[in-house]
């Protein structure tokens, strides 16, 4: 290995100039994609090609076959791409390679994170004696604050679960709507909890809570201790749980209202939408996604949570050599579930400090806006049916064109959604909303803006168009 880090990095800095100078203009997934991704290198090299040789292999087929998801079409899943102050940030977190497991190892990097988690707290409105933490996405943030939450219960019973597990312990009474996240059973699954513990109350098949039920179920615990998970930012439609509600129940009945906020947190920088978390500050945990619409690089989440001397122990660490957790100053690798811990914060602090609330609540209501304006583009068109309010930055739909029976309308659709990816143009998957099969495009990427999510609708115009034409007899 010879030091070649200045040739290196200048090599992958201009490739990296030239696809993000592209990136508004190239389709989302070029047509030889699957192809460039095949064709990269897979046999073990006995002797290394060297720096330059292997980071040309790498950008010339790698940036092939990247779906350029930090671009301004992809309306896939729901995911952000990353200001520039953010992925200029991410580039010297991994250039001074910082490690966040304690000050010792990195000032830079603990320091920037407790100031991150009390900006977020600042941006979402949540009380600001909360603590919080950098996690590597919403899921990781699920296992950190629900094992406060699973922490809480078990000493309810009088036992310390950290230390002695949950052999012994009744099953954890938990309780959500049909709106429940599928990373929020994977959570429970890690912690022991068991993934189909939690008892969802739908009111019908959209997933809509059912206030009653839960009502019920609460009271039928007759005072023991339970966990209750509230949605707000639903995957298919950006609807909310009643969180309001839901607070109400978990203040009658002494539950820990858990708030899984993903992307629907961002509800509460508009003035048009903060109604729809009201109620999330009287939650014991909230959970959210930096990489989706804070869009910093992946990846990155957070967990907050109302008590922090109340920290769970699962995730305290202590050799010999390792210091221990300190009243002066957060050691982060005692808090989460991972120890050593890229420095996150760097792209989180850069962001907020580059842009600042109204440069995020601006952002937020243009996406408000680009929601509404496909909303009104599917209402008007006739070959298109909304399914669902927009109520956030999701718009579900289908393709409904006239003539074609109900029975064929999930097939259609299921083509569809596949077609559009293999166009690559713009990028939209499909759902299953209330039984049927629904495309639901999120906006959540600082880059989008008219020109993109119009370009959307015709695409799926156009493709539908082609597919019901095809299967006419
Ligand atoms: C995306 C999402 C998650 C999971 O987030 P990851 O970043 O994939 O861990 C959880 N809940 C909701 C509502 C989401 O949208």
């Amino acid at each position: 290995m010879q030091d070649d880090t200045r040739e290196a990095l200048a090599f992958v800095s201009r490739a990296a100039m030239r696809y993000v100078e592209e990136l508004d203009r190239q389709q989302v997934r070029l047509p030889n994609a699957d192809e460039a991704a095949w064709a990269m290198p897979a046999e073990f090299p006995e002797e290394g090609a060297g720096t330059i040789p292997a980071l040309e292999t790498l950008v010339r087929g790698g940036i092939d076959a990247a779906v350029r998801s930090s671009g301004p079409r992809f309306f896939h899943f729901v995911q952000g791409g990353g200001t520039p102050a953010a992925l200029a940030a991410d580039w010297l977190a991994s250039t001074l390679d910082q490690n966040s497991f304690t000050w010792v190892a990195s000032p830079l990097g603990t320091r920037l994170e407790k100031i991150s988690i009390d900006w977020l707290n600042e941006l979402f409105g949540l009380p600001p004696e909360w603590g919080g933490i950098l996690t590597t996405a919403t899921t990781t943030a699920h296992v950190t604050a629900l094992a406060a939450a699973r922490q809480w219960w078990a000493e309810q019973h009088g036992v310390d679960v950290d230390e002695q597990g949950l052999s012994g312990l009744p099953p954890v009474p938990i309780f959500s709507s049909g709106y429940l996240h599928t990373t929020a059973r994977k959570a429970l699954a890690i912690l022991g909890i068991g993934r189909s513990r939690v008892r969802t109350f739908a009111a019908d098949t959209t997933g809509r809570l059912d206030v009653d039920a839960l009502s019920a179920a609460l009271h039928g615990l007759r005072g023991a201790p339970a966990i209750v998970i509230a949605n707000v930012g639903e995957v298919n439609t950006g609807d909310f749980d009643p969180i309001g509600t839901m607070a109400d129940l978990a203040g009658e009945f002494g539950a820990w209202l858990h708030v899984d906020g993903a992307f629907g947190i961002f509800a509460a920088l508009s003035p048009r939408t903060a109604q729809l978390v009201r109620g999330m500050e009287r939650a014991r945990s909230v959970v959210a996604d930096g990489h989706k619409w804070l869009n910093v690089p992946y990846d990155c989440g957070f967990a907050f949570v109302a008590e922090p001397e109340r920290w769970p122990r699962t995730f305290t660490v202590s050799a010999t050599y390792i210091p221990d957790l300190s009243a002066s100053h957060p050691d982060f690798g005692h808090l989460g579930p991972e120890s050593s811990r890229r420095a996150r914060a760097l792209a989180v602090w850069a962001t907020l400090r580059a842009y600042g609330r109204s440069g995020y609540r601006e952002m937020v209501e243009r996406h408000l806006d680009l929601a509404q304006r496909i909303a009104r583009r599917v209402d008007a068109a006739s070959d298109l049916e909304r399914l669902a309010p927009v109520p956030l930055n999701i718009v579900c739909f289908r393709f409904h064109p006239p003539g074609v029976p109900e029975e064929e309308l999930n097939a259609l659709n299921e083509r569809l959604g596949a077609a559009v990816l293999e166009d690559g143009r713009v990028y939209v998957g499909t759902t299953t909303y209330a039984g049927n099969v629904a495309l639901r495009p999120a906006i959540a990427n600082w880059r989008t803006g008219e020109e993109d999510v119009d370009l959307l609708v015709d695409v799926i115009r156009e493709l539908g168009a082609k597919l019901a034409a095809a299967a006419r007899p």
